[in-house]
This record gives C-alpha cells, structure tokens and sequence, in this order.
C-alpha cells in the first residue's frame, strides 16, 4: 500500500474559509522535500523547485496508455489516470454479458412497461416488471451480509402533462450502504418504464429493449457484483419508472433526497446504452460510449453566476469535474471503451434522469451508446416498406452493455473507495498577487493522506498538471489565478483520488 509519506503532525487544521417536456429521457509520495513546507499553514510551490524535485518519483497513478499527458509548463507534474486497484480488476471480470442479456431479454417480455400499464398484472406491464426487478435485486442483496438492503419507493404522481389520471410510479432501489462514509452518496440508474410512438398509448407491446432495458440490465449487474463487497461510501442501484411521462420517478428520489440534507456527490443515468451499431450503414462503434454533462449548473443560485462573471468557470461546474474523473478511472483497457464526453447537459431538446438531478444541484451526467437509430425508439413494432420499427433486443450488443456496465463500476467504485470531493474549496481573492492561494476543508475519511492541488491553461480540457500538497488545508501555487484554472482533490493511503472540487473566491 502506498501511503502519501506525510509526516503525522503536520495536518493543519481547516480554515474556516468559507419533467421536462422534451422526451425524456501523486499523491505520488508527496515526499517531504518535494515541497517547501514553511512553518505556518501555507505551503508555497515554486514552479523550478516543485517540478524538479517531483519529477523523480512520481506518480504512482501514472501507467494507462492514453492521449497526450504532457504537463504544461509550470509547477507540477503531469496528470496520469488511475488505475484500477486489483479489486476493482477482480469485480470487473465478475460483470457477466450472459446475465445482461437474460435480463434485457426478460424485461422485453412483460409485453409493455408503460408507467400507465397495468401495476398488478402478474404477467403484462409495468408491476409485473417492478416486482421482478426488485425481486432480482433482493437476490443480490442476500449476499450483502446485511449491507445491501431493496426498497420499492412508490408515491401517486397527480394528473397533469403526459400523467392523464392520478397514477402510481414505483422506483425500485438497492442502497449499498457504506462502511466509513456512510452519508456520502452515489447514484446509478436505468428507467424501466417503456413507450412506443404515442407516449399515452400503453397497450401496445413496447418492448423498451434498448430504451432502457439496457440500463436496468447494467444497473441490475452493478447490483450484484458490488453487493458481495464493503464500500466505504453508499451506493444506490435504481431502476426508475415515469420516465417518458417526464422524469417523474426521479424527480420525486431527487426531491426526497434533497429534502433530506443527501450528500449526494454523483449521479449518473444509464439511459439507451444498448446498441453500438446504429444499424443505418454506419460503422459500428463498439468501443465508444457517450457522457453527456452540462457546463453551468441548471441549478446554479445567482451569488454563483455572479461569480462565474466575475472569475470564469463555466467549464468547470462540477459535472463537468465527474465527467474528468470519470475518464480518468474508467477509460482504460480493463472497461475496453473510450469516454466520449459531450459538454452538453443531453441531446438536442432532450432529458433523462440526471436532469431530475441536476435540478436538485447534484452533479450528474447521462451515458448513451455512440449513435441512435431513431427507428428503434419509442415506436410501434412494425415493418414498413421492408424496414423493421421498434425497441427490439435484437438491435442489441449484450457484450456493449457490458462494457458500459464496467465504465459504471470503475467510476462507482473509484468513487466509492477515494475520499470525498473536498469541500468549501476557495480561491483567497483579497489581495492582489500573483501568486494563487487554495483553501478548503479537511475531510473525515479515516484513511485520508492528504491532498493534490491540479491545474491547467483555461484553453485546456483536461486538468493537466498536479501537485502533491501534503496533509494540509492550504496551498499557495506560484502561478497567476487570473491565467489558469486550479482544482484541489483528496488522496487516500490507497492512492485514490477523489474528483476535483473547482474553487469559488473568497475575501
Ligand atoms: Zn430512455
């Protein structure tokens, strides 16, 4: 085990610094003398110093074959990915296509999952498949030991939009409750409801296959494996319902959660991850998936978009920062696909379940497979002209799914085992220098090492220099704040690293 090589005492004590109508859907060692560590609270990294003393033993995170690492000139050290830990390696392998092919498979075969269908069918519609879904996830919450416990959350959506009477929406959730940080919290959802091209019409067979069976099946797989393991924060596996309606079973956990105080640090919805063929005469693209996260937050307050005015950031809200951590520990050989992020909150005019989230100010994003075939979704099942219609498995990629499934876990569990995104970061804007000085607040993780201050040039999209900053609740960078962009994140003695947390200015 590494260990962040700080000496014990040197901890400084925190400053106490300050429905959518659309469709819905290093520290490397931070080795002492690698950073002049003045005797107060402040430690100053001069760029000459810092880059020549880091650049012998570094980064352990280092390794992945990825696109270009090369830092830009200044202090630090290039950013590297993370690697997967070995078990996270072992809980990847455990992923099973043929258990994701039997559960898209199933849920086609509940004839329609409309949220208006029938809720106590045994055979046809939507409780029929809510109780089959649960009635899987308690399956693997049996071998939790405990942790893993399954809940039907049901509440009566009134009448209005594409609800035309009072209706019952049901998610079904597993919440892997965490063994250190118990109230830091992560989502991850499909929808199960379905719909077909009238999205009021909920007799006709809608098999929903792709959209989203396809996300319930990653999200039923993440279940199981996660479930026969401790994680040190909580996990929530949901399967959402009301979704084509307008994001209504969301909307509802999002509020509740909100409602709550939830620490909810991110949330991710799986939503048409099931083909990678778009089967119109374009290539395949089986190695690719999309994340779609927005830039300035929907839920941003107006003190916050008076600052964004006043210091920038409008790449950096903090879906964005998940959507760079989620490239750092997820795009790897071990997943085999590549994170193509799309700074956008979804496609044109269009929502899923993240959205429900984002407007409760949780960072979120939405994952969806390289490239749609709008014949497919939300259409009757029909052939016309020679030309198959509708959401049938047969257009699905069950080995796809599964590598979808496994960006998922490697983000999940990447987050669930590093510490927490650090909080009340801030930037000291009192004084006018040209230097840069980071404060924020310790976190609680019993194994928190400590904490990197990252950087980049504002044209740059990915963070790309690092700087081990010790045990320490400050940091003053000799770089001019008005020509970069900083971050700070949290390192364990395993060597995870949390997602970054962008400063807001302070007096
Ligand atoms: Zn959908």
């Amino acid at each position: 085990m590494r260990t962040s090589g700080v000496a014990p005492g040197t901890h400084v004590s925190a400053m106490d610094t300050g429905g959518d109508r659309v469709h819905h859907e290093a520290m490397s060692q931070s080795e002492p003398g690698s950073v002049r560590r003045p005797s107060r609270r402040t430690v100053l990294i001069g760029a000459t110093a810092t880059t020549a003393s880091i650049a012998g033993g570094l980064l352990g995170s280092g390794g992945a074959a990825a696109d270009d690492h090369s830092p830009a000139p200044g202090p630090g050290v290039a950013v590297r990915p993370q690697r997967p830990d070995r078990e996270l390696r072992r809980l990847l392998g455990e992923l099973d296509r043929g258990r994701v092919e039997e559960t898209v498979l199933r849920l086609t075969q509940f004839g329609t999952r409309h949220t208006l269908s029938s809720q106590d069918d045994p055979v046809r519609g939507i409780g029929a498949a809510r109780d089959w879904i649960r009635d899987q996830l308690q399956a693997s919450a049996a071998a939790s030991g405990g942790r893993m416990t399954v809940e039907v959350q049901s509440f009566v959506q009134p009448a209005g939009g594409r609800i035309p009477v009072p209706t019952t929406i049901s998610n079904v959730v597993a919440t892997l409750h965490g063994s250190t940080s118990p109230d830091r919290v992560y989502v991850v959802s499909g929808h199960y409801d379905s719909r077909v091209t009238d999205v009021l019409d909920f007799t006709s067979d809608a098999p929903g296959a792709d959209d989203d069976a396809s996300g319930v099946a990653a999200v039923l797989e993440l279940a199981r494996v996660f479930a026969t393991r401790p994680t040190e924060a909580t996990i929530m596996f949901v399967a959402y319902a009301g979704e084509e309606q307008g994001l209504f079973g969301s909307q509802f956990m999002a509020r509740q959660l909100r409602a709550g105080k939830a620490d909810v640090q991110a949330m991710f919805s799986n939503d048409i991850v099931g083909a990678s063929s778009a089967f119109d005469g374009t290539p395949p693209d089986p190695r690719t998936v999309r994340l779609f996260v927005e830039g300035v937050p929907t839920a941003e307050t107006a003190q916050q978009t008076a600052n964004r005015q006043l210091v920038g950031g409008e790449n950096d809200g903090p879906s964005r920062q998940l959507a760079r951590f989620v490239q750092d520990v997820a795009q790897n050989e071990e997943t085999g696909l590549r994170v193509r992020v799309i700074w956008r909150r979804d496609r044109f005019l269009r929502a899923s379940d993240h959205v429900s989230f984002l407007q409760q100010a949780y960072p979120a994003g939405r994952f969806t497979e390289p490239r749609e075939n709008f014949n497919h979704e939300h259409q009757n099942t029909r052939v016309e002209n020679g030309v198959q219609f509708g959401d049938l498995p047969q257009f699905c990629d069950f080995g796809y799914i599964t590598r979808v499934a496994k960006v998922n876990a490697a983000t999940l569990w990447s987050l669930a085992q590093a510490p927490g995104t650090p909080k009340d970061v801030t930037i000291v804007a009192a004084v006018l220098t040209n230097t840069s000085t980071l404060t924020w607040t310790r976190g609680a993780e019993p194994d928190l090492a400590g904490y990197e201050v990252v950087w980049r040039e504002t044209t740059a999209a990915q963070w790309t220099n690092v700087i081990p900053v010790g045990d320490v609740t400050t940091a003053t960078i000799d770089l001019a704040k008005d020509n970069v962009h900083f971050g700070v994140r949290a390192v364990d003695r395993d060597g995870h690293r949390s997602p970054v947390a962008y400063p807001q200015p302070s007096g």
